[in-house]
Order: structure tokens, then sequence, then C-alpha cells
């Protein structure tokens, strides 16, 4: 049973890592040169709550040969695509392919790749990070939900549920993931890229009335659009969800953060409050908050020069 990690950084090396340390055929792929050559001549080096060097095979994607019984995609959003068109190689009719990206809407670009029925969608709340090329920093632990989005497809899912549980990943079979991928998605809109763009820890952002009264108004509008869509979001539930991460995560930069301020990278913003905006736009809901928050970040990579 071959695994490939399709985006090999931060959370691919960790999932990468945990097969492989479980005793799971894997292979990383990704794109970045000096991290690849990192991992092929001194291994994958993990670092954080315990520390520990694999010797696992890492390659490019189109240097991937072996037939693939399972892949799991661990791009930024916007890379996604990219990374399916260069699969195509290594896909098959039965290769399962699960998507734990954050953000919304990955489902619709993998459907142009993958049969519906081999597609799991999920989310998941384990971390990771990177301390440079070949070195992931893995703390805390976490946990997946995820689901086949065809019918047809369970059963087959059930086996990889199975792999990623002997791996430690603590995987549950979800009858309806949908609504914790929004709520996931609210977290991350309504706290990436506030403290993204006010360059502060979640603790900071949440501390003032007006904070609060952005984070409220955000939730809003993504419960308005998911509901519209079908989603079933209890926006009371959501709203006690965000402000008990809000306090665990206190003293954290998001994710958003890192990328925009401290490593100059493009975000994700197209794929959390932007999808809202836009999804709003089609179904004529106004999302101003939402639109407001995504110019606002597309205008902050403008300002700091980033393509
Ligand atoms: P990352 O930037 O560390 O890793 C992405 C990797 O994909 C990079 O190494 C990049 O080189 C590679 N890549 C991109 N396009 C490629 C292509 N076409 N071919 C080959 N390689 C390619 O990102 P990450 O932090 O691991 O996050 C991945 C996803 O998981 C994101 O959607 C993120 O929001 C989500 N997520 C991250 C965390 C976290 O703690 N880091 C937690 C939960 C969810």
């Amino acid at each position: 049973m071959l695994t490939y990690i399709a985006g090999s950084g931060a959370m691919g090396c960790r999932f990468g890592y945990q097969l492989f340390k479980a005793g799971k055929e894997v292979i990383l792929l990704d794109k970045w040169e000096d991290h690849i050559k990192a991992i092929q001549k001194d291994g994958l080096k993990i670092v954080g709550d315990h520390e520990d060097c694999v010797h696992i095979p890492i390659m490019r994607p189109e240097e991937a040969t072996q037939k693939a019984d399972f892949i799991v995609l661990f791009t930024k959003a916007m890379q996604l695509e990219t990374m399916l068109q260069s699969l195509k190689g290594i896909i098959t009719d039965k290769t399962k392919v699960l998507c734990l990206l954050n953000g919304l809407g990955h489902e619709d670009v993998i459907k142009k790749y993958i049969p519906e029925k081999n597609i799991l969608m999920g989310v998941t709340v384990w971390t990771a990070g990177l301390k440079g090329p070949g070195t992931a920093l893995l703390t805390a632990t976490g946990s997946v939900n995820l689901q086949s989005i065809d019918q047809s497809g369970e059963k087959e899912a059930m086996v990889f549920v199975d792999l990623l549980n002997e791996a430690g990943l603590k995987v549950t079979y979800d009858e309806d993931v949908v609504p914790s991928i929004w709520r996931k998605a609210c977290v991350n809109g309504t706290m990436n890229s506030t403290c993204a763009l006010l360059d502060c820890t979640i603790g900071e952002f949440f501390a003032s009335e007006e904070a609060l009264r952005v984070v409220d108004t955000i939730i809003h509008e993504f419960v308005m659009v998911g509901e519209a869509t079908g989603v079933k979001l209890d926006e009371q539930a959501i709203k006690d969800y965000v402000m008990h991460t809000s306090v665990v995560a206190a003293g954290h930069y998001p994710s958003m953060h890192q990328d925009l301020v401290q490593n100059h990278r493009l975000t994700e913003i197209d794929y959390i409050n932007g999808a809202v905006a836009k999804k709003g736009d089609s179904l004529g809901i106004p999302t101003p908050y939402c639109h407001m928050i995504t110019d606002l970040v597309h205008a902050k990579e403008h300002v700091l020069k980033i393509q």
C-alpha cells in the first residue's frame, strides 16, 4: 500500500514522518530543491516534542513512477491545482486522494482530476512547522475528521482511516464533515487575516470590543453563506468554538501572520474569507467584512511586493 504525500512542507512532513515510523510505505513529493536535497542527504530531521531523524524517500512529483494507492494532499491552497496536474502519471482509477488543506472549495478543484468516489475531504487540528530545509518542528497532538464525498467510496475509505490511525494520526470517519470544515474556516477567517493585518497575536487581537464585533460579523457572514449552500451551521456554537480557540492559542501568531508578515509569502486568503465573499456574491448575500478583509490582505501582499 503506497502513500504519497503531495506537498511535503510542514504538515506533509508530519504525516509522512508518522506513516514512515509506523512502517508504512510512503514517499514525500515536493518541488523545493533545498528541502529535497537536505532530506536525501541527511534524512528528515524532527525537532520539537522529541528529536529523530528518518531516511524517508523524497522526490519531485514528476520523478514519481510507482502508481499510488493513496495520496495525501498538503500544498497551500493556491498550489493545489498545479500539484494535481503533476500527479497524473501516478493516479489510477483506484487511487484515493485525501485533502486536509485549510479553506473552502478544494473539492471543486480536485473533482477535475479525481473521480468523486475516490475523494476524501477532511479537516485536521494537527499542526507543524519547518525550521529550515529538511527539519520539521512537531509539537502537541491533534486529530483528523474525514469523509468520502461520495457514499459509494465510504467502505474503501475505512482502509485509509485505519492506515492513518496505525500511524497515530487519530482519525475519525465523520458522517458529515462539511460543517467541521466550515467551522475551521471560521477560525482561520477570524484570526489569520486579522492578526496578519494588525501584526499581533491572537490574544492581542481578541482583547478589544471592536475586534470582537469584527469577529462576530465575519462569523455571521460565513454562517449566512454556508447555510445558503446547504451546510448546517450553528452560529452560537461556532462563536463559542472561536472564542475557546482564541483563549487556548492566545500567545500564537496564526499561520497567515507567519506567511505574510514573517516570511513575506502569498496567503490562502482567497480560500478563506475570499471564498465566502465570492460565494456570497454568487448567491446575492452581502459579505462586506469578508470582502474588505480579502482586499486588505491582497493590498498588504502588494505593499510587501510578494508574488
Ligand atoms: P507548507 O508551505 O509548509 O508546505 C507546502 C509544500 O508544498 C511546500 O514544501 C511546497 O514546496 C510544496 N509544493 C507546493 N506546490 C507544489 C508543487 N506543484 N509540486 C511539488 N511541491 C509543491 O504548508 P503547510 O504549513 O504544510 O500547510 C499545508 C496545508 O495545510 C495548508 O492548506 C495549511 O493551511 C494547512 N494546515 C497547516 C497547518 C500547520 O500547522 N502548518 C495546520 C493545519 C492545516
